[in-house]
């Protein structure tokens, strides 16, 4: 039995999956692949679609480095308060364009607020995602509470096969990228591999494995 947003893979591997939402963005997305290229570290990005028509070079970017490109649908609504077919179109749109930019298809969504019901969870399904949440929902980066808070929330959710949340896009993220520098270097020191989320999800156990 799956569940319906993944929060944290059960693995043995020690290594974890960082993610950025909502961007791209050209000064920080670019900030955090600067970053992940000094531990030669890879990570996932929720983009939005409005977002990639802006930046497709950072579109670009962000695939050749290696890292993986995640659906945050086209224009970031709450999908609750749309219909199933304006849902399904906000996930096809965004799609399209990461095909269109980087010839792959996205198998991770990340639904905006991370908030859902029963027909995102249909939408997600039939379109074949995997629907990812996170662990550190108490740093709250989006709402710029200080990088030594964004980085203390982090740090107590790092353990193997963790998803950690974080946004490269919407507003002032200086504090973020702060707070990543540093749980990047800690995590080095630490011996944790940093993968896409869908490299952490290769390595997924079933209960009852180990
Ligand atoms: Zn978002």
């Amino acid at each position: 039995m799956l569940s319906v947003i993944l929060h944290q893979v059960h693995t043995r591997r020690k290594a974890l999956a960082l993610t950025f939402d909502d961007g791209p963005n050209p000064i920080y997305t670019r900030g955090i692949l600067d970053l992940l290229k000094e531990v030669s570290g890879k990570a996932t990005f929720f983009m939005i679609g409005e977002q990639m028509e802006n930046y497709p070079d950072v579109v670009r970017a962000v695939d050749s480095e290696g890292h993986e490109i995640g659906n945050h649908t086209y224009s970031h609504p709450y999908l609750s308060r749309i219909s199933k077919d304006e849902c399904k179109l906000e996930l096809k749109r965004t799609e399209i364009l990461i095909h269109k930019l980087t010839g792959k298809r996205p198998r991770v969504f990340r639904p905006p607020y991370l908030e859902y019901n029963e027909d995102v969870v249909a939408v997600s399904e039939s379109a074949g995602y995997r629907m990812i949440g996170a662990l550190n929902l108490d740093a709250q980066d989006w709402g710029q509470p200080g990088a030594g808070h964004i980085f203390d929330k982090s740090l107590e959710c790092v353990r193997n096969g963790s998803i950690l949340m974080f946004h490269d896009g919407y507003g002032d993220r200086s504090q973020t990228m702060q707070a990543v520098g540093w749980l990047l270097q800690i995590l080095s020191t630490k011996g944790y591999q940093l993968v896409t989320v869908s490299e952490l999800l290769a390595s997924e156990q079933m209960r009852g494995e180990d």
